[in-house]
């Protein structure tokens, strides 16, 4: 069972709303900085574990500069995510670009950076040394198609856009060798929210017999294994979350018994985990503005699924505590909705909730990662201000909220006078 009770009162989301005014995601300064202490603890049973965490999860410099300060770096896709790493101290190869379809300035930005290459074709190959030179350490991506590991299929590889196929993977060794590359990384992303910790243990096997067979047949040596990120959170009550050391001791036991056997040790273990970071420490604060009651009963939020996409975009399960309510029988059936004109715009349908009024405030739980990230403006509605729950309880403004002047900053509307 997930704990989804939460660490703050009616009366204190009161007090930061006078200030800021909801809807906003609020992050746990304490729990991110604990969870990550404890994911550091349990995978440095690994030779030098390094953990980027996913930046597109949760891109605010103050939450990179935290967990810079634990020791993570930054897995990045994009130029604005480079640049965001870059500013919130993050340089050099504690940035992996894990990218797909890269444009070619995103790669000379990531070269000037210093950052981990991390390639996604092995077409990339002389697109980078076109438009960027090779480094000297590399990374490629492997996608391991229907490959198996003891009957089990991870997931459905050979339908995804991304990575090397196996033979591509073998060649691009050797082509990058030829041109001089001497440090070599090898990653995979092929789990997603997964609560199984047996699958990430398997896809380390696969990895790491990989990294075996590479070295076998190219001469190369790995220098670092990433298995991408996908570590997943119990977003519903009756979930359990993932116990690190259960993962970690059984990617130690496959490392020892593939790559030790072998006599490849050293080899970095890296992560790129975005969800599992911060994804249950965030909450989405939100006032109820109407309850309507026609063919069933509405609550609605001044948040919207511009606020938070999950639940319209994929039915994510999100709870919902209604703060100060928590100990009151849940008698009430509620779609729990927001503004947008679009009818899929719920954060929860025919949920069993206290009787709500309006002015309550609901906490809406696991907004951490891939929250706010993931907001958009149509319909007009803008994106909200994220706080950082500080440890003495007091609220820091870590991004304000968007303004009409913002949404229609890109806009020139003195040439309508000439048009
Ligand atoms: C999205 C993504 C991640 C992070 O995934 P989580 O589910 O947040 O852990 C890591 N690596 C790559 C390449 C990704 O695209």
């Amino acid at each position: 069972m997930a704990d989804k009770t939460v660490q703050f009162t009616r009366t204190q989301i009161e007090e930061i709303a006078k200030k800021h005014p909801t809807p906003f995601h609020l992050y746990d300064e304490k729990r991110i900085k604990l969870n990550a202490r404890k994911f550091t603890e349990a995978f440095g049973v690994l030779d030098s574990f390094k953990e980027y965490f996913a930046v597109k999860a949760l891109p605010n410099p103050y939450i990179l500069k935290l967990l810079a300060k634990e020791g993570f770096g930054g897995d990045c896709s994009s130029m604005p995510e480079l640049i965001l790493s870059e500013r919130s101290g993050i340089r050099g190869e504690d940035i992996m670009f894990t990218s797909n379809d890269t444009p070619a300035k995103e790669f000379v930005k990531a070269r000037e950076l210093g950052a981990i290459i991390n390639l996604d074709d092995i077409t990339h190959i002389p697109y980078l040394e076109q438009h960027a030179g090779i480094p000297e350490v590399i990374c490629m991506r492997f996608n391991p198609g229907s490959w198996q590991f003891s009957n089990v299929i991870i997931g459905k590889p050979e339908e995804a856009k991304y990575g090397f196929t196996r033979q591509q993977l073998f060649e691009g060794y050797r082509v990058l060798s030829q041109k001089g590359v001497k440090r070599f990384g090898l990653h995979t992303m092929v789990l997603s929210n997964e609560l199984d910790e047996s699958h990430f243990i398997k896809t380390a096997r696969m990895m790491f017999e990989l990294v075996v067979e590479i070295h076998k047949e190219t001469g190369v040596r790995i220098e670092f294994v990433n298995l991408g990120g996908g570590i997943g959170i119990p977003y519903r009550p009756d979930q359990n979350a993932v116990s690190y050391a259960s993962i970690a001791n059984g990617v130690r036991r496959e490392y020892d018994e593939t790559i030790g056997k072998a006599g490849l040790a050293p080899v970095r273990v890296c992560l790129e985990c975005g969800r599992v970071i911060t994804g249950p420490y965030g909450y989405l604060i939100t006032e109820v503005v109407h309850i309507k009651d026609t063919y069933k009963k509405f609550v609605g939020l001044d948040a919207t699924m511009a606020n938070l996409m999950r639940p319209a975009m994929y039915g994510a399960y999100h709870h919902i505590t209604v703060l100060g309510k928590d100990d009151k029988p849940r008698t009430e059936t509620y779609d729990v909705t927001g503004s947008l004109c679009e009818n899929n715009d719920k954060f929860a349908i025919d949920r069993e909730l206290p009787k709500i009024e309006v002015g309550d405030y609901l906490a809406i739980h696991d907004t951490g990662a891939h929250g706010h990230a993931m907001g958009f403006n149509y319909n007009g509605k803008l994106r909200s201000a994220e706080l950082l729950l500080r440890e003495d309880g007091s609220a820091a403004l870590i991004r304000r909220a968007e303004t009409v002047e913002d949404y229609f900053a890109t806009l020139d509307f003195s040439g309508l006078a000439r048009f």
